[in-house]
């Protein structure tokens, strides 16, 4: 892994494929043994989570559903706060068991109307399931049940996370640098 650019911008490496792939595997071993007869359905919030919860997906061996919600809430490497939902859930949730499946969770905001809206319609229970957390920006009070990693409060690319729809491709997570504020002397 070296250094690379988007958009002009320069990113270093964070966490690589193997340490990711090792984590998710934890989380789905995890997920397993409290599932196990409850046949919960995972929702995968798009585009992000694609290889998240691919690579989740290997490691479930319970029965179980996966579905897939659409919101929007981002520009280039800040949140916008306005969410919006462009695809939404096409399973019956009512009394299922939801577990919903993130890429990252920065401010909360985008988890916070997801729930609200999931709320709404009488699931059993609902947990969330994210690879990446940025604990210094999350302002939510929302539990986040299974965590991958706890990263600083700096935009990462890679591993299904893009910076404007480029780096989604990547198989390692790679964090922007920041341009130094101080000439070296
Ligand atoms: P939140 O609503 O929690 O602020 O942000 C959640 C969404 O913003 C994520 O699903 C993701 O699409 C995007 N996001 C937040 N932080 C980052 C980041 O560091 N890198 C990228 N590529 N997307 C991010």
């Amino acid at each position: 892994m070296s250094k690379i650019t988007i958009h002009g911008k320069e990113f270093v490496p964070y966490l690589s494929e193997g340490q990711i792939k090792e984590r998710v595997r934890a989380m789905g071993v995890e997920i397993n043994s409290n599932y196990d007869g409850k046949n919960p359905l995972f929702v995968g919030v798009l585009n992000g989570c694609f290889r998240f919860a691919a690579e989740l997906m290997n490691h479930i061996g319970i029965n179980s559903e996966i579905n897939f919600v659409k919101l929007n809430s981002y520009r280039g490497t800040e949140s916008s706060g306005k969410i919006s939902t462009q695809i939404g859930l096409n399973s019956d949730v009512e009394g299922r068991h939801l577990i919903i499946l993130e890429d990252i969770v920065d401010t909360g905001n985008t988890i916070e109307h997801l729930m609200e809206g999931l709320r709404a319609e009488n699931p059993a229970s609902i947990k969330v399931a994210t690879l990446l957390y940025k604990p210094e920006a999350y302002h939510g009070d929302i539990k986040l049940d299974y965590v991958g990693f706890e990263i600083p409060n700096l935009f990462v690319v890679g591993y299904g996370l893009d910076y404007d729809g480029l780096g989604r491709n990547l198989n390692d997570i790679y964090q922007i640098v920041l341009p130094k504020t101080h000439p070296e002397i």
